[in-house]
């Protein structure tokens, strides 16, 4: 969590109900002017579920492919619980941070097991699944179901402390404006409008003068410091990838996508001089249950090849 100002906060918002109310007016009108027509808007839970776990810290041009081919092959949760774990990374090949695959998985496991093979409805249900953190519960039971329920990604939290607020804004705080915010029977259509502004004009560095909320913005309007800079919500940029102990784990996967190997070949799939740091590699790999040690070979967790 990144470190917040401890003074005493003001109020997140100064809205009152007809205010609230006018913004409420003001962005859904803009819904379509927003849209940013992303495949998986209106199709089932499943495939929303999906799409939810993919795009965690990874953006939605990376996510397309991959998403449509993983729902090719696995079309119902019930057909991913019951593949190989190493078919399920296959699927996932390319998109890194493959832990969430294993966690996808498990996740499955437990809608078979509880939920008759259906992805849950609530927001608590959905928190109880693997993998599963306050933002994708909340786009899932928005996007999905319809609840009245807001959705805060680091996107929409810098929309927060830019448009409402002009201060750093706590998770917390985020969270409840969304929720205070959010129209009851709009839910889906609001909370996509507000991602979509996000990432389309309040960005890390914003297009104020094409920004159609640039005459309700407070930021805008008053001046100072970006807020959303110290804002809990709004993410920070990843570490460096080329190089990275990722990447190497991310080469020794793909090698393994083709079958078992021996570490020597996997080893000199990751293009490192550093012994320890490729048996430190190796190693994080097998704890993380993401590749098993099969005799004198390696091979994707769960894989039938030979
Ligand atoms: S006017 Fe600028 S800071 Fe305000 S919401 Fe639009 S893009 Fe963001």
């Amino acid at each position: 969590m990144n470190s917040l100002p401890s003074a005493a906060a003001p109020t997140p918002t100064t809205f009152g109900a007809d205010e609230r109310d006018a913004f409420r007016r003001r962005v859904l009108s803009l819904s379509r002017r927003l849209d940013r027509s992303l495949p998986w808007s209106g199709s089932s839970a499943w495939a929303i579920y999906v799409s939810e776990v993919m795009l965690q810290q990874t953006s939605v041009a990376r996510v397309v492919e991959p998403w449509t081919r993983f729902l090719d092959v696995f079309p119902t949760p019930r057909s991913c619980a019951e593949a190989s774990t190493a078919d399920v990374l296959r699927q996932w090949s390319g998109l890194g941070f493959p832990r969430r695959a294993l966690a996808l998985q498990a996740a499955t496991r437990v809608m078979v097991n509880q939920y008759e093979g259906e992805v849950p409805s609530s927001v608590d249900d959905l928190r109880a699944l693997p993998g599963v953190g306050p933002y994708t519960a909340h786009a899932v039971a928005s996007f999905a179901f319809g609840a009245p329920v807001g959705v805060v990604d680091t996107n929409v939290g810098r929309v927060f402390a830019r448009v409402i607020a002009n201060r750093p804004l706590r998770a917390s705080e985020a969270q409840e404006l969304a929720h205070d915010l959010v129209p009851p029977s709009k839910s889906a259509r609001w909370n996509q409008a507000m991602l979509d502004l996000g990432a389309q004009y309040c960005t890390a560095t914003p297009r104020c003068s094409q920004c159609p909320l640039r005459d309700q913005c407070r930021w805008r309007l008053e001046g100072g410091p970006d807020p959303s800079l110290r804002s809990a919500a709004v993410s920070r940029p990843q570490k460096t990838f080329a190089g990275s102990n990722r990447q190497a784990r991310g080469r020794v996967l793909r090698r393994l996508e083709s079958g078992p190997t021996t570490r020597r070949v996997l080893e000199g799939s990751m293009n490192l001089d550093d012994a320890d740091r490729m048996k430190e590699i190796i190693d994080s790999l097998v704890s993380d249950g993401l590749i098993e040690r099969r005799a004198n070979k390696f091979c994707l967790a769960g894989d039938s090849a030979r």
